[in-house]
């Protein structure tokens, strides 16, 4: 949470604008904000993610199949499947766990309109190999940027890959407007687009003019915690390296854990800490490590665990032939990690880790 005072002084005018939602004073200033701290030329800004992104495959006005990776949260897939598409499911890469654009083609048919890749844990996807795919069979290409706010390469924002890219807001994100999310994209057509859509179709000057849409806008009380956290976003991203560091130090030598190694020139933004269980000779496993840890009361997260080709409501639907997403879904591990973790904590999760793996040893 940004400083309680900063807030409402945020908030205060909008007691006299009375103006606290659609496309208010305080949803327009963070947009522009937000186009320069992204590093991008257009952001339409949601009421959270899911729908932004939703909302960009129904302005795109997609068709038949997509392919995806399932290794990602619900709302990838979701926002596949409620637009009437069909997912289908393509491996992820080992060594930094999106999409791999060699396993895509092969996925490719006549009735293949986009592909939706996820800039994992703010890893980015090889979007050079994607985008030379997507060109060969003109296909969208749309980024599931929810974890890589911050990220850019060689000064290119992660937003300004792709045909568009969604990022969410969300209260558990590294960056948060409460609830919120935005898509970022460069061809100018998509403004109107997801204006109307977000807005039940209406159109945003002639407004009698009503085409199909759904209500998705932010209001000012988000928009306004999104201000005050974006003045705060380095500092966060600083801690967060710091705390990343030292789980690292104190990780780095045990052989059971496997971490991530940094992208050449990206600036990461720490939003994760992700460990994999990997297969080994002391029988210990992920769950073993999450009981551990719990006991202490310590709760790292299995995310994502399972794939969403395996939800109760896709298991067995959709084209999925993916060992190394399904492996990596049973071992990994996200530690937890927030700005204001103590440093204490990080010893005491790192400590019980290294006891674990040590007793099996023995
Ligand atoms: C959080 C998240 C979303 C959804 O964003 P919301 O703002 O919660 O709707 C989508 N994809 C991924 C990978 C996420 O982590």
């Amino acid at each position: 949470m940004p400083p309680m005072e900063e807030y409402f002084r945020e908030i205060a005018p909008l007691w006299d604008s009375f103006h606290i939602t659609n496309n208010g004073a305080l949803h327009n200033q963070l947009q522009d904000k937000l186009n320069i701290y992204l590093r991008v030329k257009n952001t339409v800004l949601f009421c959270n993610g899911h729908q932004a992104l939703s909302c960009v495959i129904q302005a795109m006005g997609l068709s038949g199949e997509v392919i995806t990776s399932p290794f990602t949260f619900a709302s990838t897939t979701h926002a596949i499947v409620e637009n009437g598409l069909v997912p289908i499911f393509c491996d992820i890469h080992e060594s930094d766990l999106t999409i791999d654009p060699h396993k895509i083609e092969e996925l490719i048919t006549n009735k293949t309109s986009a592909i939706i890749a996820v800039h994992v844990y703010g890893h980015l996807c090889d979007f050079d190999a994607i985008a030379s795919i997507a060109k060969k069979y003109n296909l969208k290409v749309i980024y599931d940027a929810a974890h890589a706010f911050g990220v850019s390469k060689n000064q290119k924002g992660a937003g300004s890959f792709g045909d568009a890219s969604m990022f969410s807001f969300h209260a558990t994100k590294l960056f948060h407007s409460i609830e919120g999310g935005c898509v970022t994209f460069s061809d100018e057509n998509l403004i109107e687009k997801l204006e109307r859509l977000k807005n039940f179709g209406i159109h945003s000057k002639k407004n009698e003019d009503i085409g199909f849409g759904k209500n998705a806008k932010m209001n000012e009380f988000a928009a306004a915690m999104g201000l005050c956290n974006l003045r705060h976003i380095d500092t966060y991203i600083e801690s967060r390296r710091r705390l990343v560091d030292m789980y690292r130090d104190l990780l780095s030598d045990l052989q059971v854990i496997k971490l991530f190694e940094p992208q050449e020139n990206v600036e990461h933004n720490y939003n994760y800490m992700p460990i994999i269980i990997t297969k080994n000779k002391f029988g210990i496993n992920r769950d073993q490590v999450v009981q551990a840890l719990e006991e202490a009361n310590i709760f790292p997260r299995k995310y994502f665990y399972p794939l969403t080709s395996d939800f109760e409501c896709y298991r067995n639907l959709y084209h999925s032939d993916t060992p190394i997403a399904r492996s990596v879904a049973e071992n990994i591990l996200c530690l937890p990690l927030y700005s204001d973790l103590e440093v204490d904590s990080v010893e005491t999760t790192c400590k019980i880790i290294r006891a674990l793996c040590q007793r099996s040893v023995s």
